[in-house]
């Protein structure tokens, strides 16, 4: 095998090395079909198990009871920006409420704007998007057709440590960035989606999953592609399915099952894994300074700087001279951005605290 170098990608991100040996197997022949993975219908008895296999398995690792339906949609996690408020919003007599702490959540507003009335309960943005806020801060309309809030911010690396509790008014979340990284009780939720390409598998691939009430909200008129009951209805397949993608996130989700035992266990890796870097962090004597709150730290995305540009700079080129690759933080935020998904291995973040302690030796002023 080539070598691989630490990647550190805040997305499409790692995935497992298992995995990944997995697919490399099927590239050129599936067993028993004898075509490649990439060659393979969606009708073919092949794919409906992969599908049968990764609805059993997400069931399974997060919970899933019978009145929630789970589908792989395609255009990402910006395309439910807009589907949600057509089906959701559109001919509803009532605002939806946007919870907005960081450059996702504030893309979803502006989407939902066009379907309705928007009313943005919090908004980080004066802070800068440094946290997340606590449920005292936030006063919920039972009124409201449904409330958005963003798990995980990637790019400022702000996280939800808990949901906000919305009493009665379906919740929705983008959960893109954290969705399988720690257990949740899904029976607060009325819809979560998530990119695949940041914890589940490659991009094409969008999970939702959305309780069967909500059905009732959607209007009758909606173009086909736009209507979550179809999709319901047809399985994700009533226009060709991402087959690939969804192919690999069933292979992940094998994974986190068998070899990492679920999702309590991963998230004690995760835990273990960001404690490493923000305790260093926190030790440096203010040569990285965190960009979160402690309080509101994600334990997917560490978005930190450095005393100066420059600094963060000269970090960057030697840190991939160290095999230390994709750590710059988004162009939005600047600094250094460490994303340390579930399947980034433990030696690799390691890796990264090792060669940040010997940087700091080497640049402190
Ligand atoms: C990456 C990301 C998105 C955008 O996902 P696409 O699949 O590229 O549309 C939206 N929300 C969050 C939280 C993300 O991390």
């Amino acid at each position: 095998m080539t070598k691989r170098v630490h990647n550190f990608s805040a997305g499409p991100g790692v995935l497992p090395v298992p995995v990944l040996e997995t697919i490399q197997r099927d590239m050129l022949s599936l067993p028993k079909a004898g075509i490649s993975v990439l060659e393979i219908s969606h009708r073919s008895k092949w794919y409906i198990e992969i599908y049968e296999e990764v609805q059993a398995n997400l069931r399974k690792l997060l919970n899933i009871p019978s009145n929630y339906h789970i589908l792989f949609l395609q255009g990402g996690a910006n395309f439910q920006f807009s589907m949600i408020p057509i089906n959701l919003l559109r001919g509803q007599n009532a605002p939806a409420d946007y919870i907005v702490t960081g450059t996702w959540g504030a893309k979803a507003v502006k989407e939902a704007q066009r379907e309705g009335e928007v009313r943005v309960l919090w908004n980080g943005k004066d802070d800068n998007f440094v946290r997340v806020p606590k449920q005292t801060e936030l006063t919920f309309n039972s009124d409201a057709a449904y409330v958005h809030f963003t798990s995980n911010e990637t790019i400022q690396g702000v996280e939800f440590p808990v949901e906000p509790d919305v009493g009665d008014v379906p919740l929705v979340c983008d959960m893109s960035s954290d969705f399988m990284a720690r257990p949740f009780d899904i029976s607060r939720y009325g819809l979560i989606y998530a990119g695949a390409q940041k914890n589940a598998g490659p991009a094409g691939a969008t999970i939702v999953i959305i309780r069967d009430d909500l059905l009732a909200k959607i209007p009758d008129d909606l173009h086909t592609m736009l209507d979550y009951r179809i999709h319901i209805k047809k399985e994700s397949s009533y226009n060709t399915p991402p087959v690939f993608s969804v192919y690999v996130v069933m292979l992940v989700t094998r994974w986190l099952l068998n070899d990492i035992g679920g999702l309590a266990e991963v998230a004690k890796l995760n835990h273990q894994k960001a404690s490493l870097l923000y305790n260093l962090i926190d030790e440096s004597g203010g040569f990285y300074v965190g960009h979160a709150q402690t309080d509101s730290r994600s334990i997917m995305n560490v978005s930190f700087n450095l005393p100066t540009p420059e600094l963060e700079q000269t970090f960057l080129t030697e840190a991939a001279q160290h095999d230390l690759h994709t750590l710059k933080g988004h162009r939005s935020i600047g600094g250094i951005r460490a994303s340390i998904y579930n399947a980034m291995p433990l030696e690799s973040v390691q890796a990264l605290r090792d060669f940040m302690i010997k940087f700091q030796a080497e640049h402190k002023t």
